[in-house]
């Protein structure tokens, strides 16, 4: 998974090719919620430029681009009232990550207290 798939369903989403429940957008971001939610707050955020992952994303993004990503997650805690009781932040990264969709993304998580960190894989 080294090259950018525009194919992949957050690009299109990102083309409006795909409708999507926008929560927050900025000139670096779009934040919608998750179509699968696995807690009462369950959103979604991705850049607007075309990266890969979360090491692409630090490796390549310009550093407007990886503050503006940082202050929309502040926006968005805020904004869905879970900043203060807490949230959890997730990024899949490949197969061992178990990333389904290749366009990083950052899952928010919240609402509720989330369970275990990760299910053991040792
Ligand atoms: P990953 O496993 O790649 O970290 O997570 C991909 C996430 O994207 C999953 O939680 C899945 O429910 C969500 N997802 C997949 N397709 C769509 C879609 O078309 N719209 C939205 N809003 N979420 C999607």
């Amino acid at each position: 998974m080294n090259t950018y798939d525009d194919d992949n369903i957050f690009a299109k989403i990102l083309r409006n090719e795909l409708p999507n429940d926008t929560v927050y957008e900025s000139e670096y971001v779009l934040a919608f919620k998750d179509i699968n939610p696995q807690a009462p707050v369950h959103i979604l955020v991705i850049p607007k430029g075309r990266y890969i992952s979360i090491d692409d994303f630090g490796s390549n993004a310009t550093a407007e681009e990886i503050k503006g990503f940082y202050e929309a997650v502040s926006k968005i805690v805020e904004q869905e009232n879970i900043k203060q009781d807490g949230y959890r932040t997730i990024t899949n990264t490949g197969i061992n990550g178990g990333q389904e969709v290749p366009h990083f993304h950052l899952h928010i998580l919240g609402g509720t207290k989330i369970g275990v960190m990760v299910s053991k894989a040792v």
